[in-house]
């Protein structure tokens, strides 16, 4: 399967926790007022790019992997490919951004399967009057980060842990503190 991509950066640190590597792909029909990224909408924005070749590109990095755009979910299956993929091959965690609600995932096979291995799902369409630059990797409040792991097994949304979202430094700081 292939993935319309429109860009790979590497050692981002504001797309999750520590540091990642970024898939931004093309296609996304949610049209936030204020999305920072309109160009991203159209599907054909981005190059056809081979599962296999984004996963060994992705595995060489060594750094956590999130899958952004656009909207992930528009390409849901050859996503869920790459993260199966990614998976069986490491340990890496995944984080996945959609403009879609988790509970209206729940409804869709397709997405269904990328979940399986997605780490932490930051979900909901921006929504330019509860934007908020204060937020952690995400854009306005009422978008949610949800462990979705956890969430999968009791059957709703389960939120991710705050002390996960401090940066890897101060959450060593903190550790030597309580030591
Ligand atoms: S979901 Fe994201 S990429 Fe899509 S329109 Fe909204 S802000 Fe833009």
């Amino acid at each position: 399967m292939k993935i319309s991509v429109i860009s790979i950066i590497e050692s981002t640190t504001v797309d999750g926790t520590g540091l990642r590597t970024t898939v931004y792909c093309a296609g996304c029909g949610h049209r936030c007022k204020g999305c920072h990224n309109p160009q991203s909408w159209d599907i054909n924005s981005g190059e056809m790019t081979d599962v296999d070749v984004l996963a060994e590109r992705l595995l060489a990095t060594g750094e956590d992997i999130t899958f952004s755009g656009g909207d992930p979910m528009f390409q849901a299956e050859a996503f869920a490919e790459l993260a199966s993929k990614i998976k069986s091959q490491s340990n890496r965690n995944i984080w996945c951004y959609t403009g879609y609600r988790f509970e209206q995932l729940l409804k869709n096979p397709k997405a269904m399967a990328l979940l399986q291995n997605i780490d932490v799902l930051v979900d909901g369409q921006f929504e330019l009057a509860l934007r908020d630059e204060n937020l952690l990797f995400r854009g306005s409040s009422n978008q949610r980060l949800i462990d979705v792991q956890k969430s999968l097994a009791k059957g709703e949304a389960v939120i991710h842990e705050p002390m996960n979202l401090l940066s890897p430094l101060l959450k060593k700081f903190i550790m030597q503190i309580e030591n």
